[in-house]
């Protein structure tokens, strides 16, 4: 066989659901050349990961650190932990990833309860409140950016109620982290996840979690075996803190090279600063798009602002203008999910990505083409 030529992608403008364009800066912290998993000078480099992610959480919780693997790893490592079989679980689904939790609920052998929404819009307190009237679950997950729907759902009056009934309040901020405002400790969160692709700006592979006193408790209170080996926070917390780190697996050292780049280019801009530059560019692609004839799926208030799920207009043909942005303009938007295939487009303006360049190269080949 002839050998495949050098690994050479044409450079494109991601504005899809994830993953997002990383920081060049975090391209190149991926570079840094290797040290040992064990070395102090990496245990140093993860201490002050866990600090920073601490930070961008807003959380006290001692139990913060990412988990070597995509978001989807996230979302099982806190349902895993904190489930037992026979368990009962409360998960709110209004799409794509409402589902799988409460998919892995069933696989982890715990009995699901949902409330549900319909796609493209939120979860109303009122329907927690009614599910929570009749069961006794010991935790209530929910998204708080959905990316397949675009919504942005409200959360401290539902974590309230869930901590009312005695649940622990476990949530999904793969989208939201870095982009929106996500304030663990305030609201109430026991159990947070994310992901590094979406507004973090970091390429795939590590998912960001944290655990508050309440959620250890309730794992140390487990009388099974956590279900999952590679997921188990009472051995992984050997590694990732204490004076004696033990091998557990090998870190993914260049991954968390990239995380921590990624960490400090957040912090470095500030919260504030970061939140209100993903408004100000939703709110410009907004006008764009709707001079151009998009509605927006979710009504304002609800709307996410790194992820703009815009109905398509009538005869709009999909398929093939997403070719032709990539093609011929090397940009990538987001198809609709599920029920939205054909009829949705997911444009993401995504941590590094969201800028009012991203935004005039979109609007303006949208332009050319339609
Ligand atoms: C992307 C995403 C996930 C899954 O993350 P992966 O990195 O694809 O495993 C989970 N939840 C939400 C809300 C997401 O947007």
């Amino acid at each position: 066989m002839t050998l495949p030529g050098q690994l050479n992608p044409t450079p494109r403008i991601l504005l899809g659901p994830g993953p997002s364009n990383a920081h060049p800066r975090v391209i190149r912290a991926m570079a840094t050349p290797l040290i040992g998993h064990l070395d102090p000078e990496f245990i140093g480099i993860m201490e002050d990961v866990k600090s920073m992610l601490q930070q961008v959480f807003r959380t006290k919780n001692a139990l913060t650190f990412p988990v070597s693997a995509t978001g989807s790893a996230g979302m099982e490592a806190i349902l895993t932990n904190l489930l037992e079989p026979g368990d009962e679980a409360l998960i709110c689904v209004n799409g794509v990833f409402g589902n799988r939790m409460a998919d892995i609920v069933e696989r982890l052998g715990a009995k699901l309860h949902r409330v549900d929404a319909p796609w493209g819009k939120w979860i109303e307190p009122e329907q927690v409140k009614e599910a929570l009237g009749k069961c006794k679950p010991k935790a209530v997950a929910i998204v708080h950016a959905e990316t397949s729907t675009g919504v942005l759902q409200p959360l401290e009056e539902i974590g309230k109620l869930a901590h009312d009934a005695g649940a622990l309040f476990l949530v999904d901020t793969v989208t939201s982290l870095g982009g929106t405002d996500v304030r663990v400790d305030d609201w109430g969160i026991d159990a947070v996840y994310s992901g590094t692709q979406k507004c973090l700006s970091a390429p795939p592979g590590l998912a960001p979690v944290s655990f508050s006193d309440r959620a250890v408790e309730a794992i140390r209170a487990r009388k099974t075996k956590v279900q999952s080996w590679y997921l188990d926070t009472t051995m992984l917390i050997n590694y990732w803190s204490g004076e004696k780190r033990a091998y557990h697996h090998t870190a993914p050292i260049s991954s968390i090279y990239s995380l921590y780049e990624a960490l400090r280019i957040v912090l470095e801009e500030g919260l504030e600063s970061r939140f209100e530059r993903h408004q100000k560019n939703h709110e410009l692609l907004k006008a764009g798009l709707e001079d151009l004839g998009f509605e927006f799926l979710v009504p304002e208030g609800y709307r996410l602002p790194m992820l703009n799920a815009v109905k398509l207009p009538q005869g709009f043909d999909d398929a093939g203008m997403r070719k032709t942005l990539l093609d011929r303009y090397n940009i990538e938007v987001g198809a609709g999910l599920g029920e939205f295939a054909g009829k949705v487009w997911r444009i993401g303006l995504m941590g590094y990505g969201s800028n009012e360049n991203h935004v005039n190269a979109l609007i303006s080949a949208l332009r050319q083409v339609l």
